[in-house]
């Protein structure tokens, strides 16, 4: 177990898409190295999963695979174990990444979504590290890191990229029946997954930044046709470099001053005791 947790000015949190390599070793572009690896620490939620620090040409980045799901942990208490690491750290920024199915029928497997907004259907709307703050979701997607994100992801060949769309959360972890998907499609959700909620209300709270990358990987009950598992594992394994390259290039290029409103929409509480 660790004592102090270092700085760093971006958290990254990896979904399904990188979890079946050794990221960010396995993308192998210059100007990345890592310093450690294995940092485990003693939250008041509990021991953290893993962290791993490294660099990318000087700028720290504080990563951790969020889908490494432990026997015995929350996905709330996860949650908070993952982002009382980032505000100690100092996290600017935090970049996530996952799979999804699709909602909008127009999509399809392996397009890739940059969400702008989000509907939470799950049950954890609580989870927090208690601060007093009053946190607004208006514009809960941050305006500067998505640009970034959409440019990096175009430039994969031949791939799809949508810049909006919105992301339906549900607590899993079955996936839903096409009853549910039907009310989300109509409710206007374009992707389903499990992860946007509670952290994007986390990162808010800790007066962070937060953008995520979106693989879809199989359509969701009732649309377009039935997903097959094999297809649902192909992506799985085969296109985390594609994903852990764009995590890396958007590192590379988000600007380092905050060119958005995402820490003003955090106010103090006027439920203050008297
Ligand atoms: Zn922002």
């Amino acid at each position: 177990m660790k004592d102090s947790v270092p700085k760093a000015e971006i958290g990254l949190i990896g979904g399904s898409s990188t979890y079946s390599i050794d990221f960010p070793e396995a993308i192998g572009t210059g100007g990345v190295s890592v310093e450690a690896r294995g940092l485990v620490y003693d939250t008041p939620f509990g021991p953290s999963p893993p962290f791993k620090l490294f660099s990318v040409e000087g700028r720290q980045v504080l990563a951790c695979k969020m889908h490494g799901w432990r026997s015995g942990v929350s996905r709330a208490e996860a949650s908070r174990q993952v982002f009382w690491v980032f505000r100690e750290a100092g996290v600017r920024r935090v970049l996530a990444e996952g799979g999804v199915g699709a909602i909008n029928h127009l999509l399809r497997p392996r397009d890739l979504v940059i969400p702008n907004d989000y509907i939470d259907f799950s049950m954890r709307k609580d989870t927090s590290l208690g601060e007093p703050y009053l946190l607004i979701m208006r514009g809960a997607l941050c305006s500067e890191m998505r640009p970034v994100l959409y440019r990096e992801a175009d430039k994969v060949n031949g791939r799809r990229v949508f810049d909006r769309g919105v992301y339906v959360v549900t607590d899993g972890r079955h996936f839903e029946s096409p009853a549910e998907i039907n009310m989300f499609r109509l409710s206007g959700g374009d992707i389903v997954g499990q992860s946007l909620c509670p952290e994007v209300y986390l990162a808010r709270e800790i007066g962070a930044c937060y953008a995520r990358l979106d693989m879809v990987v199989n359509y969701a009950e009732g649309v377009v046709k039935d997903w097959e598992h094999e297809e649902l594992k192909e992506i799985f394994y085969n296109e985390s470099v594609v994903i852990g390259r764009i995590l890396l290039d958007t590192v590379r290029q988000l600007p380092s001053g905050a060119g958005c409103r995402c820490r003003e929409l955090r106010k103090p509480t006027l439920l203050q005791e008297i």
